[in-house]
């Protein structure tokens, strides 16, 4: 029987850098962008045997996928599609940031086999917007949105932060309503306003960006639990979370992991996949893969990646632990929480035996809950989620 994989492509390319950003993103020329598609294909073309496989997922990321000629995108689908098994019903996600699409490009995307787009708004507050380094305004994303259901997209997602410098409560409430009240005309969507999907965020300032030049004073003092200049202190940040759960839930949509919010039957396939350890084959710069109990990684240097004929740089043989201490992370981030028929199944282990102290600790503290077969956080532990993980980590 074939097992089950998921592909991630990833495009580095970005129109200019936002200002909180540390992804593996840059400009570049077109003409990088066609050598980079090329050596896409060599890569894809170089995955051995891939016969074990069917595929249920394929996601392209970056960077900022709907930036280069689209045909060349496509093409990199099609080298896919050719090498691989892939199933009928695989969701095809593409990336897309506002600014970068036309209406032609979604409809190359759309032909070419691409059913679920994910858009970085971040905020429909343009002068946030502009704070950020974002290169589109809230008019802009909304025509494209527009354009995006009139190609025939009928599963949307769209990725919002918050916790942003100088953003209020209502600002975020603002955004969030506007989102919701994104008109769905002209396209078989599952209700006529709204996206299918919502990833949120709340921002962390990372170490080599304008952002922590700017706010990293601000983000301490905010740890520390005093009140910055800034950015919005903990309270307001609270708040902001509350306002995203109740309001996306008046809209019908549940909140199924930490960060993502979907229509029944909406969730990220590809991201599910990934929380459940599913395999996944990684092509593009920097990408990592998992491949039975190896984790590979591939070179970030742009120029050996376009040279190299097998750009891999790393492979971790991951230990019985590293595969158990992942299960309970990414499994607790799901608010279905980790199955523990299937951790036995895996493990030939309990997690109740192995985790018997933690587990007995953090339930009876109300901050993890069992039910229904499943190891859960409760509301409080999702709060804390962090320190509640951190609790199990193997010695
Ligand atoms: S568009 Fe996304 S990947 Fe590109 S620089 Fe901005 S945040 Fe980073």
């Amino acid at each position: 029987m074939k097992r089950e994989l998921e592909i991630y492509v990833h495009i580095p390319f970005c129109v200019r850098k936002c200002d909180y950003c540390d992804f593996l993103s840059f400009p570049a020329a077109p003409e990088t962008y066609r050598e980079y598609a090329g050596a896409l294909k060599r890569e894809i073309r170089g995955f051995e045997d891939p016969g074990r496989y069917e595929v249920v997922s394929i996601y392209f990321g970056g960077g900022t996928p709907s930036l280069p000629d689209p045909e060349l995108t496509v093409s990199v689908l099609d080298q896919i599609l050719q090498k691989f098994c892939v199933r009928e019903d695989a969701e095809i996600t593409i990336e897309c940031n506002p600014g970068t699409l036309t209406k032609e490009k979604l409809e190359i995307f759309r032909r070419a086999g691409f059913n679920r787009l994910s858009i970085g708004l971040q905020s429909a507050d343009d002068s946030l917007l502009s704070k950020l380094g974002r290169i589109h305004t809230w008019e802009k994303f909304k025509a494209e949105y527009a354009d995006a259901r009139r190609a025939g997209f009928s599963n949307i997602s769209v990725d919002l932060m918050y916790a942003l410098p100088g953003q209020t409560c209502q600002v975020w409430r603002q955004t969030l309503e506007k989102v919701l009240d994104l008109s769905n005309e002209g396209c078989a969507a599952d209700r006529p306003r709204g996206p299918e999907h919502i990833s949120a965020y709340s921002l962390i300032i990372e170490e080599g960006t304008p952002f922590w030049d700017r706010y990293h004073e601000d983000a301490m003092t905010k740890a520390r639990g005093d009140r910055p200049l800034f950015l919005p202190d903990e309270q307001a940040e609270d708040q902001m979370q509350k306002d995203l759960e109740r309001t996306l839930q008046e809209a019908g949509m549940h909140r199924y992991e930490i960060s993502n919010y979907a229509l029944p039957g909406r969730e990220s396939r590809h991201n599910t996949g990934y929380w459940i350890r599913r395999e996944y084959a990684g092509f593009g710069l920097g990408a990592s893969g998992q491949i039975g109990r190896e984790r590979l990684r591939n070179t970030s240097d742009l120029a050996k990646y376009l040279e190299a004929e097998h750009p891999l740089q790393e492979v971790t043989q991951l230990s019985r632990d590293n595969e158990i201490e992942e299960t309970m992370f990414l499994g607790l981030r799901r608010m279905e929480g980790v199955d523990l028929d299937r951790f036995e199944e895996t493990f030939q282990m309990r997690a109740e035996d192995l985790y018997s102290e933690v587990i007995q600790q953090l339930t009876s503290t109300g901050l993890l809950e069992i039910s229904r077969g499943h190891l859960k956080l409760t509301e409080r532990g999702i709060e804390v989620s962090n320190l509640v993980m951190a609790d199990f980590l193997l010695d």
